[in-house]
């Protein structure tokens, strides 16, 4: 049996790999295997689990929710201390009574810098309207400080519609008015992807899904560059991180509630590791390969075979490593041989183990991992008839 340190070790390498560590009870050999895009087997119980996130509540025009536990939070109505103006200097926005409101003193921005992001907002448009169409309860969420998420009066309140809130600003309106009144908060889910480039190539144009609250309003709307005023969008190379921009549009529109989770990789990145192409496959393949030959060195016991052989046979689902498949031919010979010396009383107690290893056979070979002629697997196919532990019980 693995002893406690070397649990820890074999934790330790699986980890520097991005492999989780074999949770009991999760089959092995089981789902499809890993193919030329997809690093990972379906099922596949090497594969990192999520990361734990405790969800916050949700918000209602009356009450703001709590964020989850893995948000950056922006403003909580207490001060503007991760905030200042884009003039430089502090932002001399007003909080008062757990709320932040703007004043004629210039847009404000984060300190910190943000890329793809979750970011939420609530807002609310002064309840004593004055003005229309874009003089009315307009400010803005400029992601990166380049793409305005608009925000403006729009309940009964005529406009341009790609100036409406929440329109992508110039770009795109907003599939449905799901405003509430104004001097109500007003609840924005923003999830945000930058635009990635190779070069000149564009990997991913960038996208921004939008909904108000809790409508969807902008479904994973291409962003074509950086908007503004009267001029239209040009795509263009983003930097990794900006800051996150609020508008002062001369009009006393109020937050609260400002929180923001930057996002992992998205797919055409390698985030979850799938679909990849071939060589990035080939690659993340090899690595996980690695990891379990690794785990299989420190699983290593002369007198129990067993979890070593099983351990690299797993291995070579990602990578047919010659020296690992000539190991496993070694290991696979003497487990099956060991059987011929097993007591014929004591064999229905091995009768689960013995099966486990003749379904990794079965999976290697069907999917050409192991020759079907592979010596220990027609050998244990032969056993297991000879003696009834095939049968059911
Ligand atoms: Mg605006």
């Amino acid at each position: 049996m693995q002893t406690r340190s070397a649990s820890v070790v074999v934790a330790t390498l699986l980890a520097g790999v991005g492999l989780a560590q074999a949770a009991s009870g999760i089959p092995r050999f089981y789902g499809d295997a890993p193919d030329d895009h997809h690093p990972w087997a379906v099922h596949d119980p090497n594969r990192p689990q999520p990361p734990v996130v405790t969800p916050g509540t949700f918000s209602s025009a009356d009450h703001p929710g709590r964020p989850p536990s893995d948000a950056q939070v922006l403003f909580d109505g207490t001060d503007l201390s991760q905030w200042e103006s884009t003039k430089g200097g502090p932002a001399r926005w007003l909080v008062q009574d757990g709320i932040l409101q703007v004043t004629a003193t210039g847009d404000i921005r984060t300190r910190a810098q943000f890329g793809d992001c979750q970011l939420h907002v609530e807002w609310a448009a002064p309840q004593v309207v004055k003005g229309d169409s874009q003089g009315r309860g307009n400010s803005g969420i400029f992601l990166m400080g380049r793409c305005e998420i608009q925000v403006l009066d729009s309940y009964h309140n005529l406009t341009y519609a790609d100036g409406h809130a929440a329109a992508l600003y110039g770009v795109n309106p907003p599939l449905v008015n799901a405003l509430r009144p104004p001097g109500e908060f007003q609840i924005y889910d923003i999830v945000f992807r930058r635009p990635l480039y190779d070069g000149d190539r564009v990997v991913d144009p960038g996208h921004v899904t939008v909904f108000v609250n809790g409508v969807l309003v902008q479904d994973h709307t291409t962003l074509e560059g950086p908007t503004g005023h009267m001029v239209r969008a040009r795509p263009q190379p983003f930097p990794a991180k900006g800051p996150l921009e609020l508008q002062d549009h001369g009009n006393p529109v109020r937050y609260r509630n400002i929180w923001i989770r930057e996002l992992p990789p998205r797919a055409v990145e390698g985030g979850t590791d799938g679909p990849l192409s071939t060589a990035a496959t080939l690659a993340k393949r090899r690595q996980i390969a690695a990891g379990l030959r690794a785990d299989a060195q420190q699983l290593a016991d002369p007198a129990h075979p067993l979890p070593e052989l099983l351990r690299l046979m797993e291995s070579l689902e990602y990578e047919a490593d010659p020296p690992t498949l000539q190991r496993v031919e070694t290991l696979a010979t003497a487990y099956v041989g060991s059987l011929q010396n097993v007591p014929t009383d004591q064999l229905p107690a091995r009768r689960d183990e013995v099966r486990q290893v003749r379904d990794a056979f079965r999976f290697l070979t069907r999917f050409h991992l192991l020759p079907t002629t592979f010596g220990p697997k027609v050998t244990l196919d032969q056993f297991i008839r000879d003696h009834g532990l095939d049968r059911r019980r």
